[in-house]
């Protein structure tokens, strides 16, 4: 299989394959699980966004990416959808394990992080039987967190102070994590948050995919590298901030 580099754009592929008049790449090009293409169907989004087109076949081809695109350039949809769709393969494969946390979102504020959720509800809304997602972020009873997190969610939400509280009392578990993404990661540094991102970078298993997404990243890149990529693995730049 090719590798794609952050120029390419997701190629027609025989019937579902069908790039629209203007050349463009379509929802449909994308190869993801037609549960999802229905949940996007329903939007009546005309055509991916360029971060979309671009971010989310080398995210489904499993590599760490770190993009920049501006405000309102369709980020949210370029990492839940590939997300989604390993989870939706994982979960229907025959050796199904038990209920696992795979993917982890960390926002840098509960109100990002009620959006996201939100942005999963509607994606999932024709999967909603095989993928579960919880928002943690919020000021709850521990009780209440703890209950949530019980039968191990696909996906959680949260903000990284929040996650630090679950992981370090053994509430959130991150063990069997597959992907975790850091939304809008410029903010989460400059919220403070760094030190929260060193415990949970250490608490990671080997392999787990980084999708970093960001409207603006300068020494941010650096302090990220620092902290996820330290092993040398580097993560592809996805620039569209042009
Ligand atoms: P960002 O995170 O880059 O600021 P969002 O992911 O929040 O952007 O998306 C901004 C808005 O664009 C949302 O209302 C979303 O529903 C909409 N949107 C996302 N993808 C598309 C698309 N392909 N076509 C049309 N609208 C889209
Ligand atoms: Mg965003």
């Amino acid at each position: 299989k090719r590798k794609l580099n952050e120029n390419d754009v997701p190629e027609a592929v025989g019937d579902k394959g069908v790039k629209g008049a203007s050349g463009k790449a379509t929802f449909t090009s994308l190869d993801l699980d037609s549960r999802l293409l229905q949940a996007i169907t329903g939007e009546k989004f005309a055509a991916p966004t360029p971060v979309q087109a671009k971010g989310i076949p080398l995210a489904l081809s499993g590599k760490d990416v770190l993009a920049r695109a501006k405000t309102g350039s369709g980020k949210t949809l370029a990492y839940i959808l590939p997300i989604l769709d390993a989870i939706l393969k994982r979960n229907a494969s025959a050796n199904k394990q038990a209920k696992q946390t795979t993917a982890l979102i960390l926002v840098p504020t509960k109100e990002l992080a009620a959006q996201v959720t939100a942005t999963l509800q509607t994606f999932t809304a024709f999967s909603a039987q095989d993928v579960r997602f919880e928002n943690i972020s919020r000021k709850e009873d521990a009780a209440v967190t703890r209950s949530r997190l019980a039968e191990s969610p696909d996906v959680v939400v949260a903000t990284p102070g929040r996650a630090t509280q679950w992981l370090n009392q053994d509430v959130l578990q991150l063990g069997e994590l597959k992907h975790l993404v850091i939304d809008e990661a410029d903010l989460v540094l400059n919220y403070g948050y760094e030190e929260d991102l060193q415990g949970i970078a250490a608490a990671l298993p080997s392999g787990v995919q980084k999708i970093m997404m960001s409207a603006t990243l300068r020494t941010e890149v650096d302090t990220l590298t620092a902290l996820f990529f330290s092993d040398g693995a580097k993560p592809t730049i996805l620039d569209l901030s042009a």
